[in-house]
Protein backbone atom coordinates (compact mmCIF):
# COMPACT_ATOMS: atom_id res chain seq x y z
CA UNK A 1 0.00 0.00 0.00
CA UNK A 2 2.70 2.20 -0.58
CA UNK A 3 3.15 5.71 -2.15
CA UNK A 4 0.57 4.97 -5.12
CA UNK A 5 -2.11 4.58 -3.10
CA UNK A 6 -4.33 7.42 -3.83
CA UNK A 7 -8.00 6.57 -2.21
CA UNK A 8 -10.60 8.62 -3.13
CA UNK A 9 -11.84 10.57 -0.04
CA UNK A 10 -12.29 13.74 1.95
CA UNK A 11 -11.27 13.45 5.97
CA UNK A 12 -13.91 15.07 8.24
CA UNK A 13 -12.50 15.88 12.28
CA UNK A 14 -15.75 16.50 14.20
CA UNK A 15 -16.04 17.08 17.86
CA UNK A 16 -17.17 13.53 17.91
CA UNK A 17 -14.43 11.64 16.11
CA UNK A 18 -12.92 11.07 12.83
CA UNK A 19 -14.55 10.21 9.51
CA UNK A 20 -14.13 8.94 6.08
CA UNK A 21 -16.44 10.28 3.24
CA UNK A 22 -15.72 7.79 0.24
CA UNK A 23 -16.59 9.28 -2.60
CA UNK A 24 -16.95 6.15 -4.76
CA UNK A 25 -19.12 4.49 -2.26
CA UNK A 26 -21.05 8.22 -1.44
CA UNK A 27 -20.70 7.62 2.85
CA UNK A 28 -19.29 8.48 5.67
CA UNK A 29 -17.38 6.14 7.86
CA UNK A 30 -15.90 6.59 11.35
CA UNK A 31 -12.49 5.44 11.99
CA UNK A 32 -9.99 5.18 14.46
CA UNK A 33 -7.42 8.33 15.25
CA UNK A 34 -4.77 6.81 14.12
CA UNK A 35 -6.21 5.88 10.96
CA UNK A 36 -7.43 9.04 9.94
CA UNK A 37 -3.56 10.28 10.75
CA UNK A 38 -2.41 7.38 8.51
CA UNK A 39 -5.18 8.61 5.82
CA UNK A 40 -4.42 12.54 6.07
CA UNK A 41 -0.78 12.36 4.63
CA UNK A 42 -0.21 8.69 3.28
CA UNK A 43 3.61 10.11 3.78
CA UNK A 44 5.21 6.44 6.10
CA UNK A 45 4.05 3.35 6.22
CA UNK A 46 0.60 2.69 8.26
CA UNK A 47 1.43 0.33 11.25
CA UNK A 48 0.22 -3.53 11.54
CA UNK A 49 -2.84 -2.33 13.28
CA UNK A 50 -3.78 0.30 11.16
CA UNK A 51 -2.89 -1.43 7.82
CA UNK A 52 -5.33 -4.57 9.14
CA UNK A 53 -7.83 -1.69 9.48
CA UNK A 54 -7.81 -0.29 6.17
CA UNK A 55 -7.16 -3.89 4.20
CA UNK A 56 -10.84 -4.76 6.02
CA UNK A 57 -12.54 -1.30 4.89
CA UNK A 58 -11.23 -2.44 1.15
CA UNK A 59 -12.73 -5.54 1.62
CA UNK A 60 -16.08 -3.85 2.50
CA UNK A 61 -15.54 -2.16 -0.81
CA UNK A 62 -14.24 1.75 1.15
CA UNK A 63 -11.09 2.96 -0.39
CA UNK A 64 -11.32 2.40 -3.90
CA UNK A 65 -9.11 5.16 -6.24
CA UNK A 66 -11.75 5.20 -9.46
CA UNK A 67 -12.88 8.61 -10.52
CA UNK A 68 -15.40 9.34 -13.18
CA UNK A 69 -13.91 8.95 -16.78
CA UNK A 70 -15.77 10.72 -19.34
CA UNK A 71 -17.96 13.77 -17.85
CA UNK A 72 -21.61 13.13 -19.62
CA UNK A 73 -24.66 13.56 -17.61
CA UNK A 74 -26.61 10.71 -17.24
CA UNK A 75 -30.03 12.36 -18.86
CA UNK A 76 -28.22 13.44 -22.07
CA UNK A 77 -29.67 10.74 -24.19
CA UNK A 78 -33.17 11.16 -22.78
CA UNK A 79 -33.00 14.64 -23.16
CA UNK A 80 -35.71 14.96 -25.71
CA UNK A 81 -38.24 13.04 -24.81
CA UNK A 82 -37.78 14.72 -21.04
CA UNK A 83 -38.24 17.94 -23.39
CA UNK A 84 -41.74 16.61 -24.73
CA UNK A 85 -43.56 15.12 -21.85
CA UNK A 86 -41.92 16.54 -18.49
CA UNK A 87 -41.69 19.99 -18.09
CA UNK A 88 -42.81 20.73 -14.55
CA UNK A 89 -43.72 24.27 -13.62
CA UNK A 90 -43.78 27.38 -15.81
CA UNK A 91 -42.63 30.71 -14.86
CA UNK A 92 -44.12 33.95 -16.34
CA UNK A 93 -42.12 37.46 -16.37
CA UNK A 94 -45.53 39.26 -16.14
CA UNK A 95 -43.26 42.50 -15.72
CA UNK A 96 -39.89 43.82 -15.68
CA UNK A 97 -41.21 47.22 -13.62
CA UNK A 98 -41.46 47.19 -10.04
CA UNK A 99 -43.37 50.00 -7.74
CA UNK A 100 -40.02 49.59 -5.20
CA UNK A 101 -35.96 49.81 -5.60
CA UNK A 102 -34.61 47.57 -3.23
CA UNK A 103 -30.81 47.96 -3.45
CA UNK A 104 -30.15 44.37 -3.86
CA UNK A 105 -32.76 43.53 -6.21
CA UNK A 106 -31.87 42.28 -9.44
CA UNK A 107 -33.35 45.41 -11.30
CA UNK A 108 -31.90 47.65 -9.52
CA UNK A 109 -28.98 48.38 -11.65
CA UNK A 110 -26.75 46.77 -9.34
CA UNK A 111 -26.20 43.73 -11.06
CA UNK A 112 -24.89 42.39 -14.51
CA UNK A 113 -27.82 39.99 -15.05
CA UNK A 114 -30.88 42.69 -15.41
CA UNK A 115 -31.94 46.00 -16.39
CA UNK A 116 -34.98 47.33 -14.79
CA UNK A 117 -37.64 48.56 -17.69
CA UNK A 118 -41.13 49.12 -17.62
CA UNK A 119 -41.67 46.19 -20.29
CA UNK A 120 -45.00 43.85 -19.84
CA UNK A 121 -45.68 40.62 -21.10
CA UNK A 122 -48.78 40.81 -23.97
CA UNK A 123 -50.99 38.22 -23.37
CA UNK A 124 -50.42 37.20 -26.85
CA UNK A 125 -47.34 35.71 -25.57
CA UNK A 126 -48.15 34.40 -22.27
CA UNK A 127 -50.93 32.29 -23.85
CA UNK A 128 -48.02 30.62 -26.00
CA UNK A 129 -46.12 30.68 -23.07
CA UNK A 130 -49.41 28.23 -21.30
CA UNK A 131 -50.22 26.49 -24.30
CA UNK A 132 -46.41 25.72 -24.44
CA UNK A 133 -46.41 24.15 -21.17
CA UNK A 134 -50.15 22.79 -21.15
CA UNK A 135 -48.48 20.31 -24.18
CA UNK A 136 -45.13 19.79 -22.99
CA UNK A 137 -46.05 18.56 -19.21
CA UNK A 138 -47.97 15.52 -20.79
CA UNK A 139 -47.24 13.34 -18.14
CA UNK A 140 -48.19 15.66 -15.35
CA UNK A 141 -51.63 15.80 -13.81
CA UNK A 142 -50.73 18.81 -12.06
CA UNK A 143 -49.29 22.07 -13.72
CA UNK A 144 -47.96 24.88 -11.28
CA UNK A 145 -47.54 28.15 -12.89
CA UNK A 146 -45.76 31.23 -11.46
CA UNK A 147 -46.21 34.83 -11.96
CA UNK A 148 -42.95 36.63 -11.58
CA UNK A 149 -41.63 40.16 -12.00
CA UNK A 150 -40.46 42.75 -10.92
CA UNK A 151 -43.98 43.28 -8.98
CA UNK A 152 -46.44 40.99 -10.56
CA UNK A 153 -49.33 42.77 -9.06
CA UNK A 154 -48.81 45.39 -11.41
CA UNK A 155 -49.90 43.28 -13.91
CA UNK A 156 -53.03 41.97 -12.02
CA UNK A 157 -54.92 42.20 -14.85
CA UNK A 158 -52.23 40.10 -17.07
CA UNK A 159 -52.31 37.71 -14.27
CA UNK A 160 -56.31 37.61 -14.27
CA UNK A 161 -56.36 36.60 -18.40
CA UNK A 162 -53.60 33.92 -17.78
CA UNK A 163 -55.71 32.02 -15.18
CA UNK A 164 -58.87 32.28 -17.28
CA UNK A 165 -56.83 31.22 -20.36
CA UNK A 166 -54.72 28.06 -18.48
CA UNK A 167 -57.97 26.52 -16.41
CA UNK A 168 -60.58 26.85 -19.80
CA UNK A 169 -57.09 24.68 -21.39
CA UNK A 170 -56.17 22.28 -18.48
CA UNK A 171 -58.90 19.58 -19.10
CA UNK A 172 -59.79 18.71 -16.35
CA UNK A 173 -56.64 18.62 -14.75
CA UNK A 174 -55.41 20.42 -11.78
CA UNK A 175 -53.80 24.10 -11.99
CA UNK A 176 -51.78 25.67 -8.90
CA UNK A 177 -51.11 29.65 -9.10
CA UNK A 178 -48.42 31.25 -7.18
CA UNK A 179 -46.10 34.54 -7.33
CA UNK A 180 -43.91 36.33 -5.07
CA UNK A 181 -44.68 40.48 -4.09
CA UNK A 182 -43.37 42.83 -1.81
CA UNK A 183 -47.25 43.28 -0.51
CA UNK A 184 -47.45 46.41 -1.00
CA UNK A 185 -49.93 46.58 -4.02
CA UNK A 186 -51.94 43.76 -1.93
CA UNK A 187 -55.25 45.43 -1.70
CA UNK A 188 -59.12 43.90 -0.53
CA UNK A 189 -60.42 43.16 -4.08
CA UNK A 190 -57.20 41.37 -5.06
CA UNK A 191 -57.53 39.13 -1.90
CA UNK A 192 -60.98 38.23 -2.81
CA UNK A 193 -59.25 37.12 -6.33
CA UNK A 194 -56.15 35.63 -5.11
CA UNK A 195 -58.30 33.03 -2.17
CA UNK A 196 -61.00 32.12 -4.49
CA UNK A 197 -58.36 30.71 -7.08
CA UNK A 198 -56.37 29.72 -3.74
CA UNK A 199 -53.11 31.40 -5.03
CA UNK A 200 -50.29 30.55 -3.02
CA UNK A 201 -48.53 34.07 -1.78
CA UNK A 202 -44.95 34.75 -0.89
CA UNK A 203 -44.76 38.11 0.67
CA UNK A 204 -41.01 39.51 0.82
CA UNK A 205 -40.36 40.65 4.26
CA UNK A 206 -36.58 40.95 5.77
CA UNK A 207 -37.59 41.55 9.53
CA UNK A 208 -38.64 44.58 11.78
CA UNK A 209 -39.05 47.94 10.11
CA UNK A 210 -35.74 49.19 10.48
CA UNK A 211 -34.34 46.42 9.08
CA UNK A 212 -36.91 46.20 6.07
CA UNK A 213 -36.72 49.47 5.72
CA UNK A 214 -32.90 49.41 4.85
CA UNK A 215 -33.24 48.23 1.33
CA UNK A 216 -36.88 47.86 0.20
CA UNK A 217 -37.63 51.28 -0.59
CA UNK A 218 -40.70 53.05 -2.84
CA UNK A 219 -38.79 54.16 -6.36
CA UNK A 220 -38.19 58.11 -6.81
CA UNK A 221 -38.43 58.21 -3.09
CA UNK A 222 -36.61 57.52 0.43
CA UNK A 223 -40.09 55.93 1.63
CA UNK A 224 -39.66 52.54 3.09
CA UNK A 225 -42.46 49.96 2.54
CA UNK A 226 -42.74 47.99 5.25
CA UNK A 227 -45.74 50.07 6.91
CA UNK A 228 -48.10 49.58 3.99
CA UNK A 229 -46.87 46.10 3.23
CA UNK A 230 -47.43 44.97 7.10
CA UNK A 231 -50.50 47.34 7.09
CA UNK A 232 -52.19 45.06 3.59
CA UNK A 233 -50.82 41.38 4.66
CA UNK A 234 -52.66 41.90 8.31
CA UNK A 235 -55.97 43.12 6.59
CA UNK A 236 -55.50 39.89 4.76
CA UNK A 237 -54.67 38.01 7.56
CA UNK A 238 -57.83 39.53 9.39
CA UNK A 239 -60.35 39.00 6.75
CA UNK A 240 -58.96 35.29 5.35
CA UNK A 241 -57.15 33.62 8.48
CA UNK A 242 -57.61 29.86 7.21
CA UNK A 243 -56.15 31.12 4.01
CA UNK A 244 -53.62 32.69 5.32
CA UNK A 245 -52.54 30.03 7.64
CA UNK A 246 -52.44 27.43 4.11
CA UNK A 247 -51.36 29.70 1.59
CA UNK A 248 -49.35 32.69 2.63
CA UNK A 249 -45.61 32.16 3.51
CA UNK A 250 -42.73 35.00 3.56
CA UNK A 251 -39.43 35.33 2.40
CA UNK A 252 -36.67 37.16 3.96
CA UNK A 253 -33.67 38.12 2.21
CA UNK A 254 -30.34 38.73 4.30
CA UNK A 255 -27.94 41.14 4.21
CA UNK A 256 -24.85 39.36 5.91
CA UNK A 257 -22.84 43.03 6.81
CA UNK A 258 -25.82 43.59 9.67
CA UNK A 259 -26.65 40.87 13.06
CA UNK A 260 -29.03 38.30 12.35
CA UNK A 261 -30.66 38.32 15.97
CA UNK A 262 -32.64 41.15 15.45
CA UNK A 263 -34.52 39.44 12.53
CA UNK A 264 -34.91 36.02 14.13
CA UNK A 265 -35.90 37.81 17.37
CA UNK A 266 -39.15 39.69 14.70
CA UNK A 267 -39.75 36.27 13.39
CA UNK A 268 -40.39 34.45 16.45
CA UNK A 269 -42.27 37.20 18.13
CA UNK A 270 -43.91 39.55 16.02
CA UNK A 271 -47.98 38.39 16.18
CA UNK A 272 -48.77 39.18 12.33
CA UNK A 273 -46.34 36.60 11.03
CA UNK A 274 -46.42 34.52 14.25
CA UNK A 275 -47.01 30.36 13.02
CA UNK A 276 -46.11 31.44 9.27
CA UNK A 277 -43.64 29.33 7.06
CA UNK A 278 -40.91 31.93 6.53
CA UNK A 279 -37.97 31.28 3.87
CA UNK A 280 -34.83 32.99 3.85
CA UNK A 281 -32.23 33.37 1.87
CA UNK A 282 -29.02 35.46 1.84
CA UNK A 283 -28.65 38.79 -0.69
CA UNK A 284 -27.78 36.64 -3.83
CA UNK A 285 -24.53 38.26 -5.44
CA UNK A 286 -23.69 35.95 -8.01
CA UNK A 287 -24.25 38.59 -11.17
CA UNK A 288 -23.73 41.51 -8.25
CA UNK A 289 -21.53 44.37 -9.15
CA UNK A 290 -20.59 44.55 -5.21
CA UNK A 291 -19.87 40.85 -3.27
CA UNK A 292 -21.64 40.59 -0.20
CA UNK A 293 -20.00 41.77 3.01
CA UNK A 294 -20.20 39.07 6.05
CA UNK A 295 -19.66 40.99 9.28
CA UNK A 296 -18.00 39.02 12.12
CA UNK A 297 -21.41 39.60 14.46
CA UNK A 298 -23.69 37.60 11.54
CA UNK A 299 -21.35 35.10 11.07
CA UNK A 300 -21.04 34.60 15.21
CA UNK A 301 -24.61 34.77 15.38
CA UNK A 302 -25.67 32.54 12.40
CA UNK A 303 -23.66 29.65 13.79
CA UNK A 304 -25.14 30.07 17.38
CA UNK A 305 -28.40 29.83 15.74
CA UNK A 306 -27.26 27.05 13.44
CA UNK A 307 -26.39 25.29 16.48
CA UNK A 308 -29.66 25.90 18.26
CA UNK A 309 -31.35 24.09 15.61
CA UNK A 310 -29.22 20.84 16.02
CA UNK A 311 -29.92 20.97 19.83
CA UNK A 312 -33.53 21.38 19.07
CA UNK A 313 -33.59 18.06 17.24
CA UNK A 314 -32.05 15.66 19.88
CA UNK A 315 -34.48 17.23 22.10
CA UNK A 316 -32.17 19.64 24.51
CA UNK A 317 -34.16 22.84 22.94
CA UNK A 318 -37.64 22.87 22.34
CA UNK A 319 -39.46 24.20 19.09
CA UNK A 320 -40.34 27.66 20.50
CA UNK A 321 -36.95 28.08 21.32
CA UNK A 322 -35.66 28.08 17.35
CA UNK A 323 -36.53 31.12 14.96
CA UNK A 324 -38.68 30.29 12.29
CA UNK A 325 -36.26 31.87 10.13
CA UNK A 326 -33.25 29.32 11.23
CA UNK A 327 -35.65 26.23 11.21
CA UNK A 328 -35.27 25.84 7.53
CA UNK A 329 -31.18 25.38 8.33
CA UNK A 330 -32.56 22.04 9.13
CA UNK A 331 -33.56 21.07 5.61
CA UNK A 332 -30.20 21.27 4.59
CA UNK A 333 -29.24 18.55 6.93
CA UNK A 334 -32.29 16.67 5.81
CA UNK A 335 -31.04 17.03 1.83
CA UNK A 336 -27.70 15.28 3.04
CA UNK A 337 -29.11 12.27 5.04
CA UNK A 338 -31.49 11.46 1.94
CA UNK A 339 -28.08 12.21 -0.09
CA UNK A 340 -26.66 9.67 1.92
CA UNK A 341 -29.57 7.19 2.45
CA UNK A 342 -29.95 8.02 -1.49
CA UNK A 343 -26.75 7.58 -3.20
CA UNK A 344 -24.78 4.64 -1.59
CA UNK A 345 -22.99 3.10 -3.88
CA UNK A 346 -20.59 0.35 -5.16
CA UNK A 347 -18.37 3.05 -6.83
CA UNK A 348 -18.38 5.60 -9.52
CA UNK A 349 -19.51 5.28 -12.55
CA UNK A 350 -17.41 5.44 -15.94
CA UNK A 351 -19.40 8.04 -17.11
CA UNK A 352 -21.08 10.48 -14.93
CA UNK A 353 -21.87 14.13 -14.17
CA UNK A 354 -21.22 16.29 -10.89
CA UNK A 355 -24.25 17.44 -9.26
CA UNK A 356 -25.81 20.70 -9.58
CA UNK A 357 -27.88 21.21 -12.64
CA UNK A 358 -31.09 21.10 -13.22
CA UNK A 359 -32.50 19.66 -16.87
CA UNK A 360 -33.08 22.83 -18.51
CA UNK A 361 -36.38 23.31 -19.66
CA UNK A 362 -38.06 20.36 -17.75
CA UNK A 363 -37.90 21.17 -14.78
CA UNK A 364 -39.03 24.27 -14.76
CA UNK A 365 -39.06 26.76 -17.71
CA UNK A 366 -39.27 30.96 -17.51
CA UNK A 367 -39.90 32.64 -19.79
CA UNK A 368 -39.30 36.64 -20.19
CA UNK A 369 -41.45 39.16 -21.02
CA UNK A 370 -40.52 39.13 -24.68
CA UNK A 371 -40.83 35.46 -24.95
CA UNK A 372 -37.82 34.30 -24.54
CA UNK A 373 -36.93 30.92 -22.63
CA UNK A 374 -34.75 30.40 -19.54
CA UNK A 375 -33.97 27.05 -17.03
CA UNK A 376 -35.27 29.49 -14.70
CA UNK A 377 -35.81 33.11 -12.83
CA UNK A 378 -32.20 33.10 -11.15
CA UNK A 379 -30.14 33.37 -14.15
CA UNK A 380 -29.14 35.84 -16.50
CA UNK A 381 -31.70 36.87 -18.83
CA UNK A 382 -29.37 39.27 -20.34
CA UNK A 383 -26.95 36.41 -21.56
CA UNK A 384 -26.24 34.92 -24.46
CA UNK A 385 -25.74 31.49 -23.23
CA UNK A 386 -28.10 31.69 -20.59
CA UNK A 387 -30.98 31.84 -23.30
CA UNK A 388 -32.40 28.41 -24.36
CA UNK A 389 -34.92 29.42 -27.16
CA UNK A 390 -38.12 31.55 -27.79
CA UNK A 391 -41.85 30.67 -26.99
CA UNK A 392 -41.84 31.22 -31.03
CA UNK A 393 -39.03 28.45 -32.42
CA UNK A 394 -39.28 26.61 -29.14
CA UNK A 395 -36.05 24.84 -26.75
CA UNK A 396 -32.59 25.01 -28.37
CA UNK A 397 -31.63 21.48 -27.51
CA UNK A 398 -27.62 21.86 -28.33
CA UNK A 399 -28.04 25.00 -26.14
CA UNK A 400 -29.65 23.42 -23.12
CA UNK A 401 -27.35 20.46 -23.42
CA UNK A 402 -24.57 22.41 -23.29
CA UNK A 403 -25.81 23.91 -19.57
CA UNK A 404 -26.76 20.23 -18.81
CA UNK A 405 -23.31 19.37 -19.12
CA UNK A 406 -21.58 22.03 -17.58
CA UNK A 407 -19.33 19.72 -16.11
CA UNK A 408 -17.66 19.80 -19.45
CA UNK A 409 -15.80 22.69 -19.33
CA UNK A 410 -13.94 22.10 -15.40
CA UNK A 411 -13.96 18.10 -16.76
CA UNK A 412 -10.85 17.40 -14.88
CA UNK A 413 -10.97 19.88 -11.36
CA UNK A 414 -14.68 17.69 -11.17
CA UNK A 415 -13.75 14.16 -11.78
CA UNK A 416 -10.92 14.87 -9.04
CA UNK A 417 -12.96 16.83 -6.74
CA UNK A 418 -14.31 15.24 -3.44
CA UNK A 419 -17.72 16.99 -3.37
CA UNK A 420 -18.40 15.78 -6.94
CA UNK A 421 -21.99 14.58 -6.34
CA UNK A 422 -22.79 16.67 -4.03
CA UNK A 423 -22.12 20.21 -5.77
CA UNK A 424 -24.37 22.65 -5.95
CA UNK A 425 -23.33 25.08 -8.62
CA UNK A 426 -25.31 25.47 -12.31
CA UNK A 427 -23.91 27.43 -15.44
CA UNK A 428 -25.18 30.14 -13.88
CA UNK A 429 -21.84 30.47 -11.63
CA UNK A 430 -19.97 30.17 -14.53
CA UNK A 431 -21.99 33.19 -17.14
CA UNK A 432 -19.69 35.77 -17.69
CA UNK A 433 -20.38 37.98 -20.60
CA UNK A 434 -22.74 36.11 -21.96
CA UNK A 435 -20.22 33.11 -22.49
CA UNK A 436 -19.24 29.97 -20.22
CA UNK A 437 -16.37 30.92 -18.08
CA UNK A 438 -14.38 28.37 -16.51
CA UNK A 439 -12.37 29.80 -14.70
CA UNK A 440 -15.51 31.89 -13.03
CA UNK A 441 -17.09 28.55 -12.40
CA UNK A 442 -13.74 27.85 -10.75
CA UNK A 443 -13.62 30.59 -8.32
CA UNK A 444 -17.32 29.19 -6.64
CA UNK A 445 -15.17 25.75 -5.68
CA UNK A 446 -13.71 26.51 -2.94
CA UNK A 447 -16.84 28.06 -1.02
CA UNK A 448 -19.13 25.21 -2.93
CA UNK A 449 -16.55 22.59 -0.94
CA UNK A 450 -16.88 24.18 2.14
CA UNK A 451 -20.29 24.51 2.25
CA UNK A 452 -20.40 20.72 1.48
CA UNK A 453 -17.96 20.25 4.22
CA UNK A 454 -19.69 21.92 6.87
CA UNK A 455 -23.60 20.39 5.88
CA UNK A 456 -21.84 16.86 6.35
CA UNK A 457 -20.25 17.72 9.28
CA UNK A 458 -23.85 18.97 10.40
CA UNK A 459 -25.60 15.81 9.66
CA UNK A 460 -22.56 14.29 11.65
CA UNK A 461 -22.92 16.02 14.58
CA UNK A 462 -26.66 15.62 14.80
CA UNK A 463 -25.96 11.44 14.45
CA UNK A 464 -23.34 11.52 16.87
CA UNK A 465 -25.85 13.63 19.46
CA UNK A 466 -28.03 10.60 19.38
CA UNK A 467 -30.95 11.58 16.88
CA UNK A 468 -32.86 8.81 15.98
CA UNK A 469 -36.20 9.98 14.54
CA UNK A 470 -37.51 10.68 10.92
CA UNK A 471 -35.42 13.25 9.79
CA UNK A 472 -38.91 15.26 9.84
CA UNK A 473 -39.17 19.01 10.17
S1 LIG B 1 -30.45 28.01 -10.44
FE1 LIG B 1 -29.44 26.68 -11.97
S2 LIG B 1 -29.88 24.58 -11.29
FE2 LIG B 1 -31.31 25.94 -10.21
S3 LIG B 1 -33.17 25.89 -11.47
FE3 LIG B 1 -31.91 27.68 -12.11
S4 LIG B 1 -30.67 26.95 -13.80
FE4 LIG B 1 -31.46 25.16 -12.77
S1 LIG C 1 -16.85 22.22 -6.50
FE1 LIG C 1 -15.94 22.84 -8.47
S2 LIG C 1 -14.49 21.21 -8.97
FE2 LIG C 1 -15.87 20.42 -7.38
S3 LIG C 1 -17.48 19.36 -8.52
FE3 LIG C 1 -18.20 21.46 -8.14
S4 LIG C 1 -17.61 22.62 -9.97
FE4 LIG C 1 -16.42 20.70 -9.99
Amino acid sequence: MGEKFQPFIHLLDIPYGKYVFDVNKSSAIKVPDAVYAYLKDMTNEPDAEVREYLEDLRARGYLKEKHVKVSEHPVTEYYHSFLKNNLGQLTLQVTQGCNLKCEYCAYSGNYFNREHTNKAMSFETAKKAIDYFISHARDSSHFAISFYGGEPLLEFGLIKQCVAYADSRAEGREVSYNFTTNGTLLTEEKYDYLVEHNFAVLVSLDGPQEVHDRHRIFAGSTVGSFQKMSDNVKMLRRKYPNYFAEMVSFNTVIDPAYPIKAICDFTDTDEWISGSNILSTVINDVQAKEKNHYSETFLEEYEYEKFKVLLWKVGRLEKKDISPLMRKHFTGIKQMAAFFERTEQNELPDKGHRGGPCIPGVRKLFVDVDGRLFPCERVSETSEVACIGHIDSGIDEKKALQLLNIERITSEECRNCWAYAMCSTCFMYAEDKGKLSRDKQLMECQSNRMQADKQIKDYLVLRELGYSGELDS
